[in-house]
This record gives structure tokens, sequence and C-alpha cells, in this order.
């Protein structure tokens, strides 16, 4: 089971860490070439070198920028000259800085925007003739439980631009699938990475408590869902959503956590 990725040429934006870096490394483990897309070619080499550990596929690396249409173009263009072809798009780059509402700027909002929306957005269409070509295009998006379905003090800016996302899936799945790509999206809960190693031992503690499996998500937990998404068994799949938290949605009081 979903082993057609083998051979297939994936974008993973943001695959230089974190989650990105998770969906990376479960494509090239089944045999698929993935160019990774961030901004710093440190972290994007030293990605590159890590992944490779275990890969069957080739692993590219492009430094651009989401949050500017030129660069989404620019990581389209990338994978055609070293690939030859875009059969995914995994659009994960993303930001989550916290600022609260009466203290938001439009700046905040609009830099939020850029890179979690717009970047999704332009991403995609970059891609669009490569994936149609490819006879089997797939799009997945990494949005986020938070907009979607919850919210969290400081992130009102960050949860609008992810459940944005999921308003652009509905009318893209509609455009894309007369050529033949689908588009979905991974709702991830807390997951494991640098980036929320930043949030400090106290949040990740706190979060660990209020999910039902009393854990984070791995990285390679999106990963499994983008390649479900991603493979010939998935085909006739699209505008849909996955929510990968080990239950963090659920529980509808604190008090549903009590004595499990
Ligand atoms: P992370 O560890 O901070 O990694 C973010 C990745 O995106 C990096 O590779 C970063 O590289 C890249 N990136 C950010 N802005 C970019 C831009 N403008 N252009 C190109 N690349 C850019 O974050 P993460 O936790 O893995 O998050 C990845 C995605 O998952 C995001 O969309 C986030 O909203 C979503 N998500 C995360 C969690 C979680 O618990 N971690 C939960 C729900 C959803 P550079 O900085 O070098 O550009």
């Amino acid at each position: 089971m979903f082993t057609s990725v083998k051979d297939r040429t994936v974008i993973v934006t943001g695959g230089s860490k974190g989650i990105g870096k998770g969906i990376a490394r479960v494509f090239s483990q089944q045999g698929a070439h993935v160019l990774i897309a961030g901004r710093d070619t440190t972290a994007l080499d030293a990605a590159a070198e890590s992944l490779a550990q275990g890969a069957t596929g080739r692993i590219e690396t492009v430094a651009a920028d989401v949050s500017q249409v030129d660069g989404c173009r620019t990581i389209a263009e990338v994978a055609l000259e070293r690939f030859g072809a875009i059969d995914v798009l995994c659009a994960n780059a993303g930001i989550f800085p916290d600022k609260l509402l009466v203290d938001m700027t439009e700046e905040d909002v609009d830099t939020v925007m850029a890179s979690n929306f717009k970047g999704t957005m332009f991403s995609v269409q970059a891609c669009i003739p490569a994936l149609e070509a490819s006879g089997h295009g797939r799009v997945v998006l990494t949005s986020s439980i938070t907009g979607p379905i919850t919210g969290y003090p400081g992130w009102s800016h960050y949860g609008a631009s992810k459940a944005a996302q999921l308003g652009f899936l509905k009318t893209a799945a509609i455009e894309l699938a007369p050529r033949g790509i689908t588009i979905n999206a991974v709702l991830p809960g807390n997951i494991a990475t640098e980036g929320l190693d930043d949030m400090g031992a106290d949040y990740i503690r706190g979060m660990e408590a209020a999910i039902p499996q009393r854990r984070l998500g791995a990285v390679e937990d999106i990963g499994n869902a983008a390649l479900f998404f991603a493979s010939d068994e998935a085909g006739y799949i699209t505008g849909q959503t996955l929510v990968v938290d080990g239950g963090q949605v659920l529980p509808e009081s604190p008090a549903a956590m009590e004595g499990i």
C-alpha cells in the first residue's frame, strides 16, 4: 500500500526543518525524488545531508521565499530543471509568531498571511502545469487544528491564515479536478519540532497533558498522512482534511481528561 510515490518527484516547501523535513523523509524513504525548499541555505544543506541517510530517491534543495510570488515560481522551475517533472507538491512552509490581538499590527498580519496563505496559494499555482502534465498530480497542504478547529491566545492571525488555506482548498479542488490533480490538507495538532521547542518546556508539558494520547505527534505522523494523500490509492479523494492530533481536539472540557 501507498508505494506508488516511488520514483515520483515531490516538492516539500519548508522541507528544511520540522514537519516538512519529516514529510520529506517519509517520501524519500519510499523512493521518491524530493526537492526541499526554505530560505536558509545552511538549514537546507543540513537537512539534505540528514535526509540522504536512508533515502532511496534523490534529495535536492532550493533557497526560495514562498511569501514572494517569484519565490514560489522559482521552486517550481528548479524542480522541473532538476527532475523534469512535478508529481506532488507538499505546501508546508509556514511561520507562527505569537502576538495578542490588542498589540497586533497590520505588518504582523501581512507577514503571517504572506508566508502561510499567499505562499500556499502561489506555490500551488506555480506547479499547476507540471502537476497536470504528470497525469496524477497531488497537492497536500499543511494547515493546522489552530484556526480551522481551535484557538490559542496570540495566534489570531496565524489561525486565520490556517483557516484561509482550507477556504482556498475547497475551490482549488474543483478547479484542479478536471486537470487530474487532487488537493487535500493535513491538520496537525501539536507536533514535536525545533519550532515548537522555542515555545518552552512549560508549553510542551501543558500540551502533552491536554492530548488523549499524552504525547506530542512526531513529524513522521504528518509525513505518513501526506504520503496517503499523495498515493494512487487516494486518487478519488479531493478537497478534504485529515486531523492528525492524537485526539487533541476531542475533549469537550478539561473534565473529559480527568481519570483517564
Ligand atoms: P518549523 O520547524 O519552524 O519549520 C518551518 C519550515 O518552513 C522551515 O523549513 C522554514 O525554513 C520554512 N519556511 C518558513 N517560512 C518560509 C518562507 N517564507 N519561505 C520558504 N520557507 C519558509 O515549523 P513546523 O512546526 O515544522 O511547521 C511547518 C508547518 O506545519 C507550518 O505550516 C505550520 O503552520 C504547520 N503546523 C505545525 C504544527 C506544530 O506543532 N509544529 C502544528 C500545526 C501546524 P526557513 O526558515 O529557512 O525559511
